[in-house]
């Protein structure tokens, strides 16, 4: 999607409101695609102290399996951005915000793939606490206690113990 930025550029207080729901056919991620489509882009972009800026939430439903326990499970994650759009370079003042137009139109997809790809989870657990697979029979540990692992466990936590005591 092109947004069409020249009633912005050429108004003082102008704010256009965004709204929209992206999806990329060509998304991939390591063969598969966790992030579910559409992905939701809500926000503005509005004119600032000379600067036209656009900040948004970018919201999607991510889905994989657990880090630990190898559960499916589908988390809605939002990626809060904020970008300066510059029609030219204009020599100073550029950032890794800043977002080059193209004769005031910005590529919409483009801009939130990007964004999408630094947003995705590098770990990605069920909840904080999961407590993952037997090692051993590989048991949901979340489901309760297989019994195989205490003693390798308790041996470990002996030696933890150890070492912090120290
Ligand atoms: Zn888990
Ligand atoms: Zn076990």
């Amino acid at each position: 999607m092109i947004l069409d930025l020249r009633p912005i550029f050429t108004s003082e207080t102008a704010v256009m409101p965004l709204d929209y729901a992206l999806s990329f056919s060509d998304f991939e991620f390591s063969g598969t695609c966790p992030v579910i489509f559409p992905v939701r882009v809500q926000g503005e972009i509005r004119r600032e102290a000379e600067l036209t800026v656009l900040s948004a939430d970018i919201i999607y439903d991510y889905s994989a399996p657990c880090d630990r326990c190898a559960s499916p499970i589908v988390k809605e994650i939002t990626e809060s951005v904020y970008h300066v759009l510059a029609d030219r370079p204009d020599g100073g003042e550029e950032t890794e915000e800043t977002v080059l137009l193209d004769d005031m139109r910005l590529d919409l997809d483009e801009m939130v793939r990007t964004d999408l790809i630094l947003s995705l989870p590098t770990k990605f657990v069920c909840s904080e606490d999961c407590r993952g697979l037997c090692p051993l029979c590989g048991k949901n540990l979340n489901e309760g206690e297989c019994g195989c692992n205490n003693g390798a466990k308790d041996i470990r936590l002996e030696k933890l113990k150890e070492l912090l005591d120290r």
